[in-house]
C-alpha cells in the first residue's frame, strides 16, 4: 500500500464500457460516487484517503522534504493548487492521521500583466486569491511578473536570480496596500504585444515565472518550491516539449524534484493524481478555486502548441482513461542530464544546453537552411551583428554592445525558437542578457590565452 503504483494496465479500456452505478469497490459498503483511474468505484471516503495517500507517497519515497522544513508553496489560484494547498492544510492539521512535518509559506505570482488588463480587473482577481491565502494562516508573499524584467544583483556579480526581487509579504494589510501601489511596469504587456506566438508567449511567461520563484525563495531561504502539477498537465508537458524541440528537458520538467535551479529546487507532491482527481477532490471537499484569465483562455484549438497538445490528450484521456499514465511512465523512464559546468545550461529556462551536437546534426542542418533562406546572411557570426532577420533591421538591434547572435548561443534549441520570435533581445531581462554577456566575455578571453594554456587545462 505505501507505494504510488498505477495499475491501469497498457490496454485502453473505451469508455463506455464503464457503468457508474456500483457501491464502492474498497469498503463493498457504500455507494460508489466517483469513478477513477480505468474502472474504479469509490466512495467519497475511500477516494479521498485514495488521493491523500498518493500525494504522501510521493513526499514520502523521494525522502527529500525533511521534518521541519520551510517550504515555499506557488499558488495560481486554480484547480490544481487550490487543491494541494487543501491537501497540506488537511495533511497538517490534529485531524490527520499522521500530521505532515513540513512548514509551508505561500506564494502567488499575479500573471495578468500579460494580457494587459484594466488595474481594477486585476485587483479584484488578485484580492479574491489573497483572502484564500491570508485565510491560512501561513506566511504569505505576492509577487508580479513584471518584478522577473529586472532581477538586479546588487552585489555586482552577474549571476542569474541571486538577486533581492520585490515581492511583498501580505501577512498584515500593508505589504498588500503596499503591492497594490507598487507600479506595474508596462513593460511587460509591450514586451508580449511584440512576441508574435503564443506558443512563445506561454514559455517566456512560464521562463519568467520560474526564474521569480528561485529568486523568491532565495531571498526568504526557501530550498524548495513546491509545484502543483498534475500528472495530466505533466503528460501534456512532455508531448508539447516533444513537439517543440525540448525533447531533452522532458525529464526535468515532469520529475518529482526538479534541480536545474541550483540550489533552489521545484518539487511535484501531485504528479500522481489526474486532473480529473484533482476536480473530483475539489468538488468533495467544496474547495472553490478562484478563476484566473490566462493567454489561451477562450482561445481556440490551435492557438499554441501547448493549447493543442492540452486538447489532444484530455480529448483521449476522457476515452481512453490509461492515456496519461501511459504518457507519463514512458517519459518517467528518461533519465535527466546532469549540469557538469557553469557555463552549460540555457541563461532562460535554466535546463542543460543541448546545442552543443556534431556538424552532421538536426540542429545544424536546421541552422543552414535558416540561413540559406535569410540570402547569405550568416546567423552564426558573432563579427556580422546579425540577428538572423536578414533584412537589415539588426545593426540597430545591440544590448550593451551584445548582439542577438550572442545571446542566442547562451540558449537552449527550445529558448533558440522562443527569442525568435521577439522584436530585439533586449527585451530579455536584465539579469539573463548580462549573463550572456559575461559568457560571451569569458569565452573571448579564454580563445585569447588558448595559445597559453597547458594542454587538458582549458
Ligand atoms: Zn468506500
Ligand atoms: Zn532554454
Amino acid at each position: 500500500m505505501c507505494s504510488v503504483q498505477d495499475e491501469d494496465g497498457d490496454i485502453a479500456v473505451p469508455r463506455s464500457a464503464i457503468s457508474a452505478d456500483r457501491v464502492c469497490m474498497k469498503c463493498k459498503d457504500t455507494k460508489a460516487v466517483v469513478v477513477t483511474r480505468v474502472n474504479d468505484a469509490l466512495c467519497r471516503d475511500c477516494f479521498i484517503v485514495y488521493v491523500v495517500h498518493k500525494f504522501r507517497a510521493t513526499i514520502g519515497k523521494s525522502h527529500l522534504i525533511r521534518d521541519g522544513e520551510e517550504i515555499l508553496l506557488a499558488f495560481s489560484g486554480g484547480p490544481c493548487s487550490s487543491a494541494l494547498l487543501h491537501l497540506v492544510q488537511e495533511g497538517l492539521s490534529q485531524r490527520a492521521h499522521k500530521r505532515l512535518r513540513f512548514k509551508p509559506s505561500l506564494v502567488h505570482i499575479d500573471e495578468m500583466g500579460v494580457l494587459d488588463l484594466p488595474s481594477e480587473e486585476r485587483e479584484k482577481t488578485n484580492a479574491a486569491i489573497l483572502d484564500v491565502l491570508r485565510g491560512t494562516g501561513y506566511p504569505c508573499y505576492i509577487s508580479s511578473l513584471e518584478q522577473a524584467l529586472d532581477l538586479p544583483d546588487g552585489s555586482g556579480e552577474q549571476k542569474v536570480g541571486h538577486c533581492r526581487p520585490p515581492c511583498w509579504n501580505i501577512d498584515n494589510g500593508e505589504g498588500l496596500e503596499n503591492y497594490n501601489r507598487a507600479k506595474h511596469d508596462k513593460r511587460l504587456a509591450d514586451v508580449f504585444k511584440s512576441i508574435k506566438s503564443t506558443t512563445a508567449k506561454e514559455n517566456y511567461v512560464r521562463n519568467l515565472r520560474n526564474q521569480l520563484l528561485t529568486a523568491i525563495a532565495r531571498r526568504h531561504s526557501y530550498s524548495k518550491v513546491m509545484l502543483a502539477n498534475t500528472s495530466t498537465r505533466l503528460a501534456i508537458r512532455i508531448l508539447s516539449d516533444i513537439g517543440q524541440g525540448r525533447g531533452g528537458q522532458v525529464s526535468v520538467d515532469t520529475c518529482f524534484a526538479d534541480e536545474r535551479h541550483g540550489d533552489i529546487m521545484f518539487v511535484r507532491p501531485i504528479r500522481e493524481v489526474t486532473s480529473k482527481e484533482v476536480a473530483m477532490y475539489n468538488s468533495l471537499y467544496r474547495v472553490e478555486p478562484v478563476f484566473v484569465p490566462t493567454l489561451t483562455t477562450q482561445a481556440s484549438r490551435g492557438a499554441s502548441i501547448d493549447h493543442l497538445t492540452e486538447c489532444f490528450v484530455t480529448g483521449l484521456q476522457a476515452e481512453f482513461p490509461s492515456t496519461v499514465s501511459n504518457i507519463t511512465r514512458t517519459a518517467g523512464k528518461l533519465d535527466s542530464v546532469v549540469r557538469t559546468g557553469t557555463e552549460d545550461f540555457c541563461v532562460l529556462c535554466q535546463s542543460p544546453l543541448d546545442t552543443n551536437v556534431g556538424e552532421a546534426s538536426a540542429l545544424r542542418a536546421v541552422e543552414f537552411s535558416d540561413m540559406l533562406s535569410k540570402r547569405g546572411c550568416d546567423p552564426g557570426s558573432t563579427t556580422s551583428g546579425c540577428c538572423g532577420e536578414g533584412d537589415g533591421s539588426c545593426q540597430s538591434s545591440k544590448v550593451n554592445s551584445l548582439h542577438n547572435t550572442d545571446v542566442i548561443k547562451a540558449l537552449c534549441y527550445g529558448c533558440r525558437l522562443t527569442v525568435k520570435d521577439m522584436t530585439d533581445v533586449s527585451q530579455l531581462p536584465s539579469h539573463v542578457t548580462q549573463e550572456a554577456a559575461s559568457r560571451i566575455s569569458r569565452l573571448r578571453m579564454k580563445e585569447d590565452i588558448q595559445d597559453f594554456l597547458i594542454d587538458g587545462d582549458s
